[in-house]
């Protein structure tokens, strides 16, 4: 008797992945062109998360030539040229995934990423963290209030909903700030001291005077203007632990990566 077995037909396009999207090959398909097999004819999207790539880091997917959107449904045979998310290739005369550029940069954090968030907020960054954040809560905020998701997970990266993410590299929050500021460019949008560490609120600078007497005694009438948070009733003023900070910002900035 004989097996009766299905017929597959196998198809196969040819990827190859630019920069920092080789973080997510294995090492023998990083930085060049390998065949991957497909059935039936799958969205351009479903193929490349298939081989690893979570499509929030793809800002380009160029299809023998011409750039395509994520729907785009494979034959077989193919070239495909997979760019990532930031503007480190100019690619300005072709339709990229995104709506717009990536300019505003406000976050939400993966739990586990507590520390990572007060440094964003230490710089200026709006970046809400919650430890009891599920996927579903963090994918949804990410997905309500246009903000890039900072995770190590890549399976959240996956989720339809996320349009503007970045998988973080590092496992160390200091690391990981510096990361962060690399790849998303974000250098010269640094506003430090300008938000709340502690709950993520804009500061506002109120004068000595008005507030002298919730200040320690040591620190009054030294200065004109301190910050206040009007989340959480915090004051900061320039003093020892500013110095402190001051420079740890200055580290956050030139840390190695
Ligand atoms: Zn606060």
């Amino acid at each position: 008797m004989a097996l009766r077995r299905a017929v597959v037909v196998t198809k196969h396009a040819t990827f190859r992945f630019y920069e920092e999207l080789n973080d997510f090959l294995p090492p023998d398909r990083r930085k060049a062109a390998f065949d991957h097999p497909f059935n039936g004819t799958p969205a351009v999207k479903d193929v490349i998360e298939a081989i690893g790539v979570p499509h929030p880091e793809i800002d380009l997917i160029l299809v023998d030539g011409a750039s395509v959107g994520f729907d785009h449904r494979l034959q077989g045979g193919e070239r495909v040229a997979v760019y990532p998310m930031f503007e480190r290739i100019d690619v300005a005369p072709v339709t990229r995934l995104r709506p717009q550029p990536l300019r505003d940069p406000r976050f939400v954090l993966d739990v586990h990423l507590g520390k990572l968030a007060r440094y964003l907020r230490l710089l200026g960054f709006d970046a809400i963290y919650e430890r009891d954040y599920d996927d579903a809560a963090i994918a949804s905020i990410a997905s309500r209030e246009r903000r890039i998701l900072l995770t190590r997970d890549r399976g959240l990266l996956k989720r339809n909903e996320v349009t503007r993410g970045y998988w973080l590299r590092h496992t160390r929050p200091r690391l990981q700030i510096a990361e962060t500021v690399e790849a998303l460019d974000l250098r010269g949008s640094v506003r430090e001291f300008s938000r709340c560490m502690v709950c993520n609120h804009a500061l506002e600078p109120v004068e000595e005077t008005s507030i002298r007497d919730e200040l320690p005694p040591r620190v009054r009438g030294r200065f004109e203007q301190v910050s206040l948070c009007r989340g959480c009733d915090r004051l900061y003023w320039p003093g020892s632990h500013y110095d402190r900070l001051r420079g740890l910002v200055r580290d956050l900035l030139t840390a190695p990566r």
